[in-house]
């Protein structure tokens, strides 16, 4: 296997996990049913939550923006480039330098067998498959705390602002640069998630 994967832990029982967590961010804890985000431990709610002004009626999670749920989004030079600006190195090629057909890292599915992902490797991608490269990629930045923010064009500030609650009233006068600006450095105010696992 080409990188290692952070063990993962309940947060409401600490039971460890060794997997990834592929497709789905919903994890439902063995042990305990504890259902949480994986890409950032945030439990979900199967309706309208506590959080200030949820509108969510069915089940869902509220995710910070460093969350694997927004950054699988985003494509893999885009997530490089978040680390290359924060000089944090990434692996591009396979580490035992052979690149095999089908991505072998191993997961869960849904029968709770572990067996290999087997989706089509790209090149450049360290001998995973997209998704698995993108997960290690969003791993490593959220090893080193990094912001996507400033990566953020201009609708992406705004949605930002909006689910973190940051008030997005333009000034009359101001002018549309400025007005990104002054939003940009009161998102970036907002903390990072306080639960996003941080192996290094
Ligand atoms: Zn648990
Ligand atoms: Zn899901
Ligand atoms: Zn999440
Ligand atoms: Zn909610
Ligand atoms: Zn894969």
């Amino acid at each position: 296997m080409a990188v290692l994967w952070p063990p993962a832990a309940c947060p409401s029982c600490r039971f460890q996990y060794a997997l990834t967590k592929g497709g789905c961010l919903l994890f439902s804890c063995s042990q305990c049913r504890y259902q949480f985000c994986s890409g950032c431990n945030n439990p979900y709610h199967k309706t309208v939550c506590k959080a200030a002004q949820c509108i969510c009626p069915g089940l869902h999670a509220h995710h910070p923006r460093d969350c694997l749920f927004y950054l699988r989004d985003w494509e893999p030079p885009r997530l490089q480039a978040l680390l290359q600006r924060s000089g944090v190195d990434f692996n591009t090629d396979p580490s035992d330098g052979s690149q095999s057909e089908a991505c072998c890292v191993m997961e869960q599915k849904d029968d709770k067998v572990e067996s290999p992902c087997g989706l089509r490797t790209q090149p450049g991608q360290a001998g995973l498959c997209e998704k698995h490269y993108k997960e290690y990629l969003v791993s490593l930045i959220n090893a080193h705390s990094l912001d996507p923010a400033p990566l953020y064009e201009a609708s992406e500030v705004i949605r930002a602002c909006e689910r973190y609650l940051v008030d997005t009233q333009r000034g009359g006068d101001e002018d549309e640069d400025v007005f990104l600006a002054r939003l940009l450095k009161k998102l970036m105010e907002v903390p990072l998630g306080e639960k996003v696992p941080r192996n290094k």
